[in-house]
């Protein structure tokens, strides 16, 4: 064991991982159920094959930026590709965090935004959402005010809590904000709304508007940890900064330009998740649990009549593992559950029905 020290505000913060657990239906981690399209599969093997693999990747990532400014209808100038949508969180934080500045965040929200700060010691500062876990504006206007953040982070749809902010609220959002809005659309495509077309705009502030986004969910790529983000090419100047040379593989470049061409099999997979999602909320309603209104690929509740570690256990027992969020700041009692097939969600169903039967009886 070395007795050298790590920094010492890294002291006592631990590296952040999903719990994970054996279980047939796997409904704890947001990802996609659905299999990449197979027409995808079939031109990533025969392009792999034009692939050099003893020479460096494409620092630039030219043809999957260009690609992306294509699908966006922006310019590759305005395009930050990374490993993950993480990734892409952490350089914005090393370009603009760092001792002595700070970003502002929401809670209940994706607890990786203050994760990262902290990693690259960065102040965070957070407000509360409504108990609706909706954004509240008075919240939002006085820590804006009273501690000018360098970085305003929106999650929309909000993970864990599922609700998107409707563009009205990323607007008002953008002009009190003094520094970045980054908003995280990892589950945007699930939602009725997205800040992309702010983006677009020449409204008060647009120039500071981020939009972070994933493969790793409506893409059914979670395996090759691909993100991006569009922004003002001041932003993706700095992100290119801070980024490690070839830190984007060749074989993830080619995997996320190719899969831009599969884009009506994407959406046609998410609406199918939708229509899902719509299924569990009806059968939540019909159940002893509260739950909350989700723009996600996940559902958020709360049982009523049985603890929900108890009820955590009961399912993972079922063979269904789910998100214990129970002991997270402002999620009090909450389960999460991502969207699965129609059989998974059946599954699940049916082993939360015993599970709460059992609690009553
Ligand atoms: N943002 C949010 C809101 C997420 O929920 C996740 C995944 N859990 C991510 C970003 C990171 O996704 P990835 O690094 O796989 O792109």
């Amino acid at each position: 064991m070395t007795s050298v020290p790590v920094r010492d505000d890294l002291a006592g913060l631990a590296g952040y991982h999903s719990p994970q657990a054996n279980a047939e239906v796997r409904l704890n981690t947001n990802e996609s159920p659905l299999a990449p399209p197979e027409g995808w599969l079939n031109e990533l093997s025969d392009e792999l094959r034009r692939i050099d693999f003893n020479r460096y990747p494409d620092r630039e990532a030219s043809a999957l930026r260009g690609a992306l400014a294509e699908f966006h209808d922006l310019d590759p100038t305005q395009v930050f590709c990374a490993n993950g949508s993480n990734e892409v969180l952490q350089c914005l934080l090393l370009a603009y965090g760092g001792a002595g500045r700070s970003v502002a965040i929401f809670e209940p929200t994706y607890a990786l935004h203050r994760h990262i700060a902290s990693l690259t010691a960065t102040t965070v500062v957070s407000g509360w959402r409504t108990p609706d876990y909706r954004l509240d504006l008075d919240v939002v206007d006085d820590l804006l005010e009273s501690s000018r953040p360098v970085i305003t982070f929106l999650c929309s749809p909000n993970n864990p809590t599922g609700r998107a902010d409707p563009p009205d609220v990323v607007r008002h959002v953008l002009e009190r904000a003094p520094g970045l809005v980054v908003v995280d659309e990892a589950y945007g495509q699930f939602a009725p709304c997205s800040a992309l077309d702010l983006v677009h705009g020449d409204g008060p502030g647009s120039d500071r508007l981020v939009i972070v986004r994933t493969f790793s969910k409506t893409w059914s790529m979670a395996a090759c940890r691909l993100g991006y983000l569009v922004g003002d090419p001041a932003v993706v100047d700095a992100c290119d900064t801070v980024a490690l040379p070839y830190h984007l593989d060749a074989v993830t470049q080619l995997a996320g330009r190719l899969a831009l061409r599969h884009a009506d099999a994407m959406e046609a997979g998410a609406a199918v998740l939708k229509e899902e999602r719509g299924r569990i909320a009806a059968a939540l309603a019909e159940l002893p649990v509260q739950t909350w209104p989700s723009d996600a690929n996940f559902v958020l509740f709360r049982p009523l009549a049985r603890a929900a570690g108890q009820v955590w256990a009961d399912l993972l027992a079922s063979s269904v593992l789910i998100r214990d969020c129970s002991t997270w700041p402002g999620l009090d009692e909450c389960l999460r559950v991502t969207v699965g097939t129609s059989e998974e969600n059946d599954r699940f169903l049916a082993a939360l029905r015993l599970s709460l039967e059992d609690g009553t009886s």
